[in-house]
């Protein structure tokens, strides 16, 4: 086995160990499952830049959006209260002002503080 462990996530010391199936910190005692430690967030949505968005969240549009079956466009900066996660293709439900109801995609905005 040359498989380097994982760093503890509570304290972050390089000295863990494994004891059965678990993984071991001797710096802090914390003990906890590997694997998928990384990036096991396939249900988190993120942002343009990464930030985690939650029901509720305030986030600005990054780029020109056109609205579907009309002539409006969702202009850079527009800013958007209270989105609602949805699952699917346009991963945002929120009612966009002037505009109306409709669906966005993540990675076209970005979370900012209400
Ligand atoms: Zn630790």
């Amino acid at each position: 086995m040359t498989d380097t462990l994982p760093p503890c996530p509570e304290c972050a010391s390089g000295f863990t160990y494994q004891m059965d199936a678990l993984l071991v910190c001797p710096e802090c005692g914390h003990e906890w499952q590997p694997g998928g430690t990384a990036n096991d967030d396939v249900s988190e949505v993120r942002d343009s830049v990464g930030n985690i968005l939650r029901d509720g969240d305030t986030v600005t549009v990054v780029k020109d959006l056109k609205v579907k079956g009309s002539s409006s466009t969702v202009k850079v900066g527009t800013k958007v209260r209270g989105i609602r996660l949805v699952a699917g293709d346009h991963d945002i439900d929120c009612k966009i002002p002037g505009i109306g109801q409709m669906g966005l995609k993540s990675q076209f905005v970005k979370k900012v503080p209400d």
